[in-house]
């Protein structure tokens, strides 16, 4: 596989596993043999602290990106324990927002910035914010895909009827690549009736566009980050880590 996919990782619902995802299943396409690029587009820095990363001491940031005062060649820091290549964020990044207002091509700077290793990656995987902000955009305006990871509940359904009208929007008039690749359901326990219920609604609302891989509630998942790892690598035999292993496969297959 040699052609370049960027996904971003998106729901602007804070909490739902995007973070998780992301590193998860950058870590998980690694292992597959799979240059793998992560840009953390959230202030709070998650997927750079969980793939062992410190948020406090980057020599450059996604930030320094967005405002094209460096490259991703200098911002780029590897993930010893994740295999993969990851452009960190901090704090400094909710600023970006309020100065990249009057500045031109705001929307477009990721893009932009990540044509100089384009030949270097299989994956590019995107963070997003838990918003649909100027920095979301900046994701969506680069990206072939959009991943949504979701957890089988009650407004889950409304929440995603604004994300899929902003694909679409984004679709129509910034970038014409961008699609919709998948529904990830998360955090799922199907000893709960409620969620079995809504995965229910998800597919015959969406139906190919739900991933047949289902992420578990899994603990050793949420222990993973406070040891700077992927809970694929930090707990490689826990079910939540089996999980993403086998996403990272549907991926390469559905995709690939
Ligand atoms: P987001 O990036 O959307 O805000 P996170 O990936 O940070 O969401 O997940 C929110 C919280 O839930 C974190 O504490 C994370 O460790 C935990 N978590 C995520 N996925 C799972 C899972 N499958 N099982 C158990 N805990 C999870
Ligand atoms: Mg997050």
């Amino acid at each position: 596989m040699s052609k370049l996919r960027i996904f971003c990782v998106a729901n602007q619902k804070g909490g739902v596993g995007k973070t998780t995802t992301t590193v998860n299943l950058a870590a998980g396409l690694a292992q597959v043999g799979q240059r793998v690029l992560v840009i953390d587009l959230d202030p709070q820095g998650n997927a750079t602290m969980g793939s062992g990363i410190d948020k406090r001491a980057l020599p450059a940031s996604v930030y320094d990106v967005l405002l094209e005062s460096a490259g991703i060649v200098e911002a780029r820091q590897r993930s010893a324990k994740g295999g993969y290549d990851i452009v960190g964020a901090n704090r400094e990044l909710a600023g970006a927002e309020v100065e990249l207002v009057n500045q031109e091509r705001r929307e477009r700077r990721l893009k932009r910035a990540l044509l100089p290793v384009r030949d270097q990656y299989d994956f590019v995987l995107v963070d997003c914010p838990p918003s649909l902000s100027l920095l979301t955009l900046n994701g969506l305006v680069a990206a072939h895909g959009v991943i949504v990871p979701m957890q089988c509940e009650y407004f889950a359904l409304e929440g995603l009827s604004d994300l899929v009208n902003t694909i679409k929007q984004v679709h129509a008039n910034l970038n014409p690549d961008l699609q919709l690749i998948g529904l990830l359901r998360v955090m799922f326990d199907p000893r709960i009736t409620l969620q079995q219920q809504v995965s229910d609604q998800l597919k015959a609302h969406f139906g190919e566009k739900v991933f047949d891989t289902v992420i578990p509630r899994n603990v050793r998942l949420a222990e993973a980050p406070s040891y700077g790892q992927p809970g694929v690598v930090f707990d490689p035999t826990s079910r939540g880590a089996q999980a993403f292993i086998e996403f990272a496969h549907e991926m390469v297959k559905r995709v690939g």
